[in-house]
């Protein structure tokens, strides 16, 4: 098994995606026709040639300009499906997508709007492919804390279709601090909440994070190498990161994947998981950034096997949900290492059982992991937006 099919096999959830990160120029020029709105390229193939980003404030410019061709329940669910379709390829098995709703009801879109059709994606991919997902809201850290608010009080009604919020854009000069009344309150509500921190910032933003938006996972987060004492802080308290290696060089974090601290920080024992931040712009899905990060760091099957185990450790699915997934990565890792090791018996056996094991937990896995809603409630809520009173 080479390693694509071997990345490929592996079970594993997607934690650090942004929906809108994912709209392709095809699509983003097919959607502004459909909406007619005005883009501000001639073509796909002049879009393409924008994308030469050397920081993330440039890539933040045009990525705001490409949402502008979401406008319809439809647009959104299209785009959702479209990135369900490329992961559930890639192994994924799960996925928390962020998504900006400043961008869209800056606008004039609903916020309902873009929450019917992403959750009418995910249904789909569920479905279809046996995906399961949740949203996190993300706010933009570039507006107020008050602007927030409002964002969070337009959401209240919907509260129970979203399961956490998070913080994404500029990091520069943004620090975490600024919005600590606003994660106070998600918290008591009972969302979830991440943040983006140490991307471009300093690792005193991911401390902010950690201790005053007390935030369950650190997005991106490469920064805390240049502080030993969090970095034994987060091996210690296993926080998790979700480090998306092609963003980190396309947006000039690192200068080369060579260059990357990935396998500086997994030594170091820090739950490091590996995803694809914003892949319709930074040349690769998740598989993608599995493989080439292996390739450039030397990350061996088992490193992999680790990393897999790691993202699904770091979701925010139930045990029951989680078990199966993981006794399938522990699968497709021995199996891998059988081959490699000429265990004939083994993987023979492993050949005639496999379909059967596939089948018995590809069954429980959709039985007990609804795709949508929030926490606890989660097969309450999937029963209700069946019944289409959510
Ligand atoms: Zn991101």
């Amino acid at each position: 098994m080479d390693l694509e099919d071997y990345v490929h096999s592996l079970p594993k959830a997607e934690l650090h995606v942004h929906i809108e990160g994912t709209l392709e120029p095809e699509m983003m020029f097919a959607l502004a026709r459909r909406n007619a709105v005005a883009l501000p390229w001639a073509s796909v193939e002049a879009t393409r040639a924008a994308y030469a980003f050397t920081d993330l404030q440039s890539f933040l410019d045009l990525y705001y300009a490409g949402a502008a061709a979401l406008v319809t329940a439809q647009d959104f669910s299209d785009l959702a499906l479209a990135y369900f379709t490329r992961a559930h390829a890639d192994g994924v098995v799960h996925a928390e997508l962020f998504f900006d709703p400043q961008t869209h009801t800056a606008r004039g879109i609903p916020l309902a709007t873009v929450l019917d059709g992403l959750e009418q994606g995910c249904e789909q991919a569920r479905v279809r492919f046996g995906i399961t997902s949740r949203l996190i809201m993300c706010f933009l850290r570039h507006l107020s804390e008050a602007e927030g608010f409002a964002t969070l009080a337009e959401a209240m009604p919907a509260l129970t279709r979203i399961h956490g919020v998070g913080l994404d854009s500029s990091e520069r000069d943004q620090p975490p601090a600024k919005f600590a009344r606003l994660f106070a309150r998600c918290r008591e509500l009972g969302l979830h909440v991440v943040a983006h921190a140490g991307e471009e910032g300093p690792p005193a933003y991911i401390i902010e994070a950690l201790d005053v938006l007390r935030v369950e996972r650190i997005d991106h987060g490469v920064r805390a190498a240049d502080d030993p004492a969090l970095l034994a802080r987060l091996a210690r308290e296993q926080t998790p990161l979700t480090v998306c290696p092609l963003s980190n060089i396309k947006l000039c974090v690192f200068r080369t994947l060579a260059e990357h601290n990935f396998k500086q920080l997994m030594d170091a024992g820090l739950k490091v998981t590996i995803n694809s931040d914003d892949p319709a712009y930074f040349g690769g899905y998740i598989a993608a950034n599995y493989v080439e990060t292996a390739r450039a760091l030397n990350l061996t099957r088992v490193d992999l096997k680790r990393i897999a185990r790691n993202s699904l450790e770091a979701s925010f699915v139930d045990d029951e949900a989680r078990e199966p997934w993981c006794f399938l990565t522990c699968l497709a890792a021995f199996f891998s290492l059988g081959v490699i090791a000429g265990c004939f018996f083994s993987s023979l056996l492993l050949c005639l059982t496999l379909p059967m094991i596939l089948l018995l937990v590809n069954t429980r896995t959709c039985a007990c992991a609804p795709s949508i809603g929030s926490r606890a409630q989660d097969s309450r809520d999937l029963a209700q937006v069946r019944a289409g009173t959510l």
